[in-house]
């Protein structure tokens, strides 16, 4: 089977998501569910850059 190729913004979002699971400022504390989410610089680069990438995409 051939792997299928990923676009750049479906590789910018795994990127993403990778980062979430593993960054413990990305995590939601199930257990204080009142507080805020904390910003996490990391996370917002990676969004913003597949966000960039997926308009490009979406245009075409
Ligand atoms: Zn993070």
């Amino acid at each position: 089977m051939t792997p299928r190729t990923l676009t750049p913004a479906e590789e910018a979002f795994v990127a993403l998501a990778d980062h979430c699971i593993e960054c413990p400022g990305c995590k939601v504390d199930l257990d204080r569910p009142d507080d805020e989410i904390p910003e996490c610089p990391t996370a917002e680069a990676l969004y913003r850059a597949w966000f960039i990438l997926w308009r490009k995409e979406v245009r075409r």
